[in-house]
């Protein structure tokens, strides 16, 4: 039996996703839904949180909704005790909550700058840590980071973000190492240009900008919200009961490249500007 117990909720597991009631989020927790978890999902906006657990209701889990700012480090340890009382155990938990928006760096406010940052990074470190004492209690700990691939290369237009969820990988990593004597698996999924409403609305405001972002990615697509929630689903699961400290880019290829040569369908190449 589980170190957990049977809790409060009878012995299913549970992982707390936060912003999981939008886009990639409840992607993800209706993945951890289906494997028989129980849910918290946890962010700001009640509204995108009661549609959340609608749908992941009528995937069969019990789900409590709570309202939470990541940033804030008492909203977050309440959040904690609230899953101590209602669940009294927690398995994992999945740090998704972002925010972003498109400005060069030299205009990008100081108000801009730690509204990402506070919400990527202080959240992502603020949620691992309250979620510490429980999840050492777990018998199969896992925590999973929801990066994106500028963590390493460049984020012309997104310095905000991409500094934050470089600090993401470095925490990944060094919790990965610091928390592995407590049996606490901690990886990151990158993915790559996943089309939801949210992004919509934020990065890709037209379909042009859209076009071009599809032809330079070598699988020719965006990606889908189940594909980013299989691999979360992969990484918190016992098939990767060996791994941690990794990231797992969801991308399409999107990071490698195409390369300086493009090969094209009749194998001869070109080289120069995308097409
Ligand atoms: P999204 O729908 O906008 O998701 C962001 C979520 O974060 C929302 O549910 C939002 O809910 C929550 N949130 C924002 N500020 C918060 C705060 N202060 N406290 C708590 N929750 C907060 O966008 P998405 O595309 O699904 O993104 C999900 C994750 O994937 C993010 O980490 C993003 O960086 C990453 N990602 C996405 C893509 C992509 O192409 N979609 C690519 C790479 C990485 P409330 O408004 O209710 O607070």
């Amino acid at each position: 039996m589980a170190r957990s117990g049977v809790g409060a909720n009878g012995g299913r597991p549970v992982a707390l996703v936060t912003g999981g009631g939008t886009g990639l989020g409840r992607a993800i927790a209706g993945a951890f839904a289906d494997d028989g978890f129980d849910l918290v999902i946890a962010s700001r906006d009640p509204e995108h949180l009661a549609d959340g657990a609608r749908s992941l209701s009528a995937r069969g889990a019990r789900v409590v909704t709570i309202p939470t700012d990541v940033r804030q480090s008492d909203q977050v340890d309440r959040m904690v005790d609230r899953i101590r009382d209602e669940f009294g155990r927690l398995d994992v938990l999945v740090n998704n909550a972002a925010g972003n928006f498109v400005a060069p760096a030299e205009r990008i406010t100081p108000n801009g700058w730690r509204a990402v940052v506070g919400i990527v990074l202080d959240g992502t470190f603020l949620c691992c840590r309250a979620s510490f004492p429980l999840l050492r209690e777990a018998d199969a700990p896992s925590v999973v980071n929801i990066v994106a691939s500028y963590a390493w290369m460049a984020g012309p237009g997104t310095a905000h973000s991409a500094a934050a969820k470089a600090g993401v990988v470095a925490l990944t990593r060094t919790l990965a190492v610091e928390w592995a004597r407590f049996g606490i698996r901690v990886n990151a999924v990158a993915p790559g240009p996943i089309r939801t409403e949210g992004t919509d609305r934020q990065l890709w405001t037209s379909e042009a900008l859209v076009e071009q972002i599809r032809a330079g990615i070598p699988l020719g697509r965006f990606g889908t919200p189940e594909e980013v929630a299989e691999a979360v689903r992969f990484l918190a699961g016992p098939r990767a009961a060996y791994i941690t400290g990794q990231v797992l880019a969801v991308d399409g290829g999107q990071w490698l490249g195409k390369g300086v040569m493009d090969l094209r369908d009749d194998g001869t190449v070109s080289s120069g500007p995308r097409s």
